[in-house]
């Protein structure tokens, strides 16, 4: 969450920054704002999107060659002008953006206020602002020395970006949880949130670690920790492209990475499984691959659409390779004490590879002596620099908030390491084994053909579209898939939606059904079908509407749902990967006729660094 970008060298920062914040908007879409040091600092912040600071600077004066900017997501303090970042400090002398929470401010306000010092935002930035300039003006010391100082005294998550008229050529960047990038150029620095308004200038990046300061010159970059000692500069090369990021003829961001999903999932399973030789090969994981396959138990730690990934993992890796699995929330796992010892396997999963909760579970497992893997997106992320051992998915950047390519990605990565395990362990026969491998790589195509019916799930959501709740039901591993698509539409359509497995439906939910409530239901054959059938005839006996998802040739369901959908028959193991996209893109255009922002929804952002 939030967006920071930062320029050095000789070109006009003004329009690197801008470029670069559209680029982050993904991140938070609360306010946007810049700063440009020439001389003294020009500020330029507004409520509202990236385009609306665009609109307010035009004709304004913006000559700099360093700068930063800053997309907020507001976590103290209303969107607003006021609160919107960058904050300067009392008198002017430093100016900076923050992506996190500094948990400490209100005591470090209180402190500063009584020595006189004043506040205008509601922001915990601004406390951090004048605590510098605080330290700065009390003492004889340096921009640099102030600001670790400063930092010693927070408490809390930081990407902080500092520009001060006291140094007017040097640019602080320092880091505690929130990530941050630094793209080298030739004499000029670009430094981000993550390396998307980086690419297109540089392919030379160096990821901040915790607790890391970065001095940045035209000329010069040293690296420091918090005390001020000199640390290494590991310079890593970026593996990302411009039109990735672009949205290549769609509409939106989600509508084309809904549709990239045959790629994503032949990119993250190519090159790893092997028909021909019957083999599974996760590189990341052979250094790990005895711990893992005698695990006694696996533990998955995940937040949102990344849980439900877990959730497919817990019946696939049970099922097929017979290890005990538990799937926590991050958030809930980090404060609750949990058991964990030096007998288990934490898996983390994360699309950005940044979430704070992930993060911060990921060390509580590591403290407690656990083999910790990762599951992420991003390369080079914190995920993949803090766990023992990983899994890239390769489903490219996904940029729309909602998740959808990296929920598939991410399953197909835990289904293979379920087949893995299972044939490992000799629970697996190589007919068996060789039958999933075949039917991993059919799923490519057998989305293609969802994706054609495009046209028939517009119809359904243009029919259901006014619908106040809605209810998604599914059995085994389609249950996961009726979370992952209640949370689809909630999440961008606001339609209140909830997902449960079927038969718990008769603990509760079956009291909300009337004839405006649409039931989804994903009702594949699998071995559990007669139940879900059934399940559907109770709904149908209480006249609410039911939309089901079948096999190819359903003719049974057919006769009792009002609108059903086939997809292509699969293995009941795989079925999570096909059934998923006719929901993604319902919610898709029941958002669009609602006139909501797809991309961008309200309250949301994606990356979710703070807690
Ligand atoms: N806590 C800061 C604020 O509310 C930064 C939030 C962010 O990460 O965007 O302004």
């Amino acid at each position: 969450m939030c967006g920071i970008v930062g320029y050095i060298g000789n070109r006009d920062a003004y329009p690197v920054l801008i470029k670069g914040l559209k680029r982050l908007e993904y991140r938070g879409y609360d306010s946007a704002g810049v700063a440009l040091l020439n001389g003294d600092t020009t500020i330029y912040k507004k409520k509202g999107k990236v385009s609306e600071l665009e609109a307010y600077v035009r004709g304004k004066e913006t000559l700099s060659t360093i700068g930063i900017g800053h997309t907020r997501w507001a976590t103290h303090g209303k969107p607003s002008d006021l609160n919107a970042h960058p904050h300067q400090s009392e008198k002017g002398l430093f100016t900076i953006i923050h992506n996190g929470i500094i948990e400490n401010y209100s005591v470090l306000k209180k402190t500063l206020m009584d020595q006189g010092m004043k506040f205008y935002s509601e922001t915990d930035t601004e406390v951090l602002a004048n605590l510098i300039e605080y330290i700065y003006t009390s003492e004889d010391i340096s921009v640099e020395v102030a600001v670790s100082l400063a930092l010693q005294k927070v408490v809390g998550a930081y990407g902080l970006l500092v520009i001060s008229r006291e140094d007017p050529n040097l640019m602080i960047a320092a880091r505690r949880s929130s990530p941050l990038v630094i793209g080298l150029g030739s004499n000029e620095y670009f430094i981000a949130s993550d390396a998307t308004p980086i690419v297109e200038y540089t392919d030379r990046v160096i990821y901040l670690n915790n607790d890391d300061i970065a001095l940045i010159r035209r000329d010069e970059l040293v690296l420091k920790n918090l005390v001020s000692e000199s640390t290494k500069v590991n310079i890593k090369t970026l593996d990302m492209s411009i039109s990735e990021m672009e949205k290549q003829g769609y509409e939106h961001y989600m509508l084309k990475e809904i549709f990239e999903q045959p790629r994503s999932i032949m990119d993250t399973f190519r090159g790893r499984i092997n028909s021909e030789t019957n083999e599974i090969r996760l590189g990341g994981l052979l250094d790990v691959k005895d711990q893992l396959v005698n695990a006694k138990r696996i533990v998955v730690i995940a937040c949102g659409t990344s849980w439900h990934a877990g959730l497919v993992g817990e019946y696939l890796i049970e099922d097929l390779a017979r290890i005990p699995v538990e799937v926590e929330y991050a958030s809930e796992f980090r404060y609750r004490n949990p058991m964990i010892g030096p007998d288990d396997v934490v898996l983390a999963i994360s699309q950005s590879g940044e979430t704070a909760d992930t993060l911060a579970a990921i060390q509580l497992a590591r403290e407690a002596g656990a083999l910790v893997l990762g599951i992420c997106n991003v390369a080079g992320s914190s995920i993949s620099r803090e766990t023992h051992a990983g899994v890239y998915t390769h489903a490219g950047i996904e940029i729309g908030v909602a998740s959808t390519k990296a929920f598939t990605a991410q399953v197909t990565v835990l289904t293979m390491m379920a087949i893995m395990i299972g044939k490992e362990k000799g629970l697996l026969s190589e007919k068996r084994f060789s039958q999933l491998l075949k039917e991993l790589n059919d799923v490519p195509g057998q989305i293609e053909k969802i994706l054609e019916l495009n046209e028939e799930f517009k119809h359904i959501a243009e029919m259901y579209k006014d619908a106040s709740n809605a209810l998604y039901l599914g059995r085994g591993v389609s249950f996961p898939v009726a979370l992952e698509g209640a949370l689809k539409l909630k999440e961008i359509s606001y339609i209140h939606a909830e997902g449960y497995p079927a038969a718990e439906m008769k603990h509760g939910p079956i009291a909300l059904i009337d004839e405006k409530m649409p039931v989804v239901f994903i009702a594949t054959k699998d071995s559990s079908y007669e139940k879900i059938v059934s399940n559907i005839q109770e709904v149908k006996a209480r006249n609410g509407v039911v939309i089901a998802i079948v096999t190819e040739g359903d003719s049974i369901i057919k006769e009792i749902a009002d609108h059903v959908i086939e997809i292509p028959k699969s293995d009941e193991s795989l079925v999570s990967l096909t059934a998923v996209v006719p929901l993604q893109l319902i919610a898709y255009h029941i958002a669009l006729m609602r006139g909501c922002n797809v991309d961008q929804p309200r309250n949301l952002a994606k990356s979710v660094t703070v807690e």
